[in-house]
């Protein structure tokens, strides 16, 4: 696995890998905007510029985007919905703009309508998109979650779903957040539960499609389906399940990112991936 952070953008969306290669991250995760804003300008010529000087300078092994928190692809028909949609395009053009592979994206939340309602919102809403987009290589990774609300997506069938339902499947993929996972109520903690995960996102979607792996460790119990990441090993999931994920020879060349609590000279981030890369099995 490829260790690395959720990297802030301020400053501009170059800023974001400096600030990456000086805690020694080997993968990054970014805005592409503001996240609480629904739209923004595109990224003028010297920003594109000092990004691509910034990537050949630092040489990630991948950075890729995560959507804004404001996007609810599942939402009934609306202004909520409309502004989802055209969102959630302009997101595509921006990562497109600084050549990012895909972004991760929640399934939304169905606000009452109903799981199967708001499923399918979520594949009319991605068909408008992909079809609008056609034209870009950036792929959308459906992210599990912990499941609160009336959030989808706390079950790997909701992702499966997705994945029959849209017309271009090419164009989606799978991130797995080990914290979602365990607040969802997939039991993680040991190896065969971990291993059931694998083999049932294989069964539904194909391995081929994890794309990338969030690192969090909870706050909350298990199956509390409540959203709360803490420190890799702080929490209530512990070092024994990042041992046997870190480890998992099925997710050597994928990105392993942390989205954990940090302050501003992101001490908890190098002291995150030192624990990490202290878990890797070293093999002579
Ligand atoms: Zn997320
Ligand atoms: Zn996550």
């Amino acid at each position: 696995m490829k260790f690395g952070a959720h990297t802030s953008i301020a400053g501009g969306v170059f800023n974001a890998l400096k600030r990456g290669a000086s805690i020694g991250c080997e993968v990054i995760q970014l805005f592409v905007k503001n996240n609480m804003q629904w739209f923004s300008r595109r990224y003028s010529r010297a920003e594109i510029n000092k990004y691509f000087e910034n990537s050949k300078k630092y040489k990630f092994f991948s950075i890729f985007g995560h959507t804004g928190y404001l996007i609810n692809i599942a939402a009934p028909d609306c202004d909520t919905r409309e502004k989802s949609i055209r969102s959630l395009q302009l997101e595509i053009e921006l990562a497109d703009s600084i050549s990012l592979p895909f972004l991760v994206l929640h399934p939304g939340a169905h606000l009452g309508q109903g799981e199967e309602k708001g499923i399918q919102q979520a594949v009319n809403a991605l068909n408008v998109v992909f079809k609008s987009t056609k034209n870009s290589r950036v792929k959308i990774a459906i992210e599990c979650t912990a499941g609160q609300g009336t959030c989808l997506g706390y079950k790997l069938e909701h992702i499966a779903e997705i994945f029959f339902g849209v017309d271009d499947a090419k164009r989606l993929a799978v991130c797995l957040d080990t914290a979602h996972l365990f607040q969802a109520g997939y039991d993680i903690t040991a190896p065969q539960g971990w291993e059931n995960v694998i083999k049932k996102l294989d069964d539904h979607v194909g391995i081929n499609n994890l794309l990338a792996i969030h690192l969090n460790d909870s706050k909350t119990p298990f199956g509390s389906r409540v959203d709360r990441h803490s420190g890799i090993g702080k929490g209530k999931m512990g070092l024994k399940t990042f041992k046997h994920i870190v480890n998992d020879p099925r997710l050597n060349e994928l990105p392993g990112c942390l989205e954990t609590p940090k302050s501003p000279d992101l001490q908890e981030d190098i002291e995150n991936l030192k624990i990490l890369r202290s878990l890797v099995d070293k093999r002579t």
